[in-house]
Order: structure tokens, then sequence, then C-alpha cells
């Protein structure tokens, strides 16, 4: 059960992976761009632990690019170019899944990453269940700061993220009050009285319009 979640987290962070990748090649001063390595579950039956995960050996000095802490924080590494890149990665499948996916553990040797590690806001989303700590989502926006990479991908701020979920919220609520808001607020109370009126008033006068008209006839 473990090794299968294992394999279709890492696989589910390969396949975005290649699409931020497939964005990053087309752009010039990207450079190399990151792979997560594919892992395979294999069934032996004849095993005492008859699943296992086969990945590719990863040659070179292996380090870890972001994780999470013994206290459950995310700590993300933004020293050098491929730390930067796992930056960008983050923010970008933040982005890409709407804020509902972040990858909290990025390791391995140069851009090639393996034992990837995720939280999902709510369970359920791309079938799987809500691990971790749940306040890693809000740590990850307060904490994340833009680099080049993410500037050369175009990435959306993750603050003007934030300002753009809210009124998503509250938008049944508050739309009436903000029209109103705005109404008195951005134009002058002249203005503003006309605009309001201005609906009432033509109606008025369609009313009383006839009336008058008739007035003079009759
Ligand atoms: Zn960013």
């Amino acid at each position: 059960m473990f090794h299968k979640q294992e394999c279709r987290i890492q696989n589910l962070a390969r396949e975005y992976c290649k699409i931020f990748s497939a964005e990053a090649r087309v752009i010039e001063n990207f450079g190399p761009s990151l792979e997560v390595i594919p892992v395979y579950l294999m069934y032996r039956p004849a095993n005492t632990v008859p699943h296992a995960t086969v990945e590719a050996d990863l040659k070179g000095v292996y380090l870890r690019y972001s994780f999470m802490d013994y206290s459950g924080r995310l700590v993300m590494r933004a020293g050098s170019e491929v730390e930067q890149k796992c930056c960008t990665l983050q923010h970008w499948i933040h982005q890409w899944t709407n804020g509902n996916l972040l990858l909290t553990r990025l390791e391995g040797v140069d851009t090639k990453i393996t034992n990837v590690g995720i939280s999902i806001k709510s369970t359920g989303y791309q079938g799987l269940s809500a691990t971790g700590n749940p306040k890693v989502f809000e740590q990850f926006v307060s904490q994340h700061q833009c680099n080049y990479f993410c500037g050369l991908l175009g990435l959306r701020s993750l603050k003007a993220l934030d300002s753009l979920t809210m009124p998503a919220k509250h938008k049944g609520s508050r739309s009436p009050l903000l029209q109103r808001k705005i109404a008195t607020g951005s134009s002058s109370p002249q203005t503003g009285r006309k605009a309001a009126g201005s609906p009432r008033l033509p109606r008025k006068a369609e009313l009383e319009g006839p009336a008058k008209t008739k007035g003079p006839k009759s």
C-alpha cells in the first residue's frame, strides 16, 4: 500500500514536471529544466515484502532541495540554480493546480529529482488523501520568494493570487455592498446619485409621460 501511494505521487509529480519542462524548454534563458525520474512498482509474490519500488540509480551528489522539517515546516532552499528551479516548480504546480497541490519534498542529483513528497489541500484531489501539515500552504504562500525563473515563466505573484481567491470566496455576500460602495465611493456624490437613480427615473418618466401627454391632448 505504502509503495503504491509513493509510486503514484512521484509519477504524478513527474507528469506535472513534464508540462513544466515543456514550458521551460521554449524559454531561451531558462537553461536545463528539472526531471522527476520515474519510479516503478514491482510485484514479487514470492518475497516476504511483495511490493518494491524500482528507479534509476542517480550518480553524483545527492541533495535535498526542499523538505519538511521535524516540526512540519516547509524548508525551501534557494541558493543554487537547481534549488531556485525547484522553488519555481513548486510555484508553478501551485498555480497550475489552483493552489491544491504543493511539492513538499524535492531531492536528487542535479536536475534529476526523486523521492518526491506532496501535500494536497483537501482529500480527494487527484484521488489522494490530505496528509501532513495543512498550514504548509499558507506557509508556502508567505515564504516563497519569486525568483528569476518564476519571472521567466510569467508566474503570477502569490500575493496577487491571494487577493484573487478572496473575492471568489465572498462573492455572493459582498457583491451588492461592493456595488453600492463603488457607486457612492468612486464617483462624486452627484454623479453617484444620478447613476443610482437613473434606472428608476426613466421608469417614472415612462409612467408619468403618457399621463402628461394624455393631459394636454384631452
Ligand atoms: Zn515564484
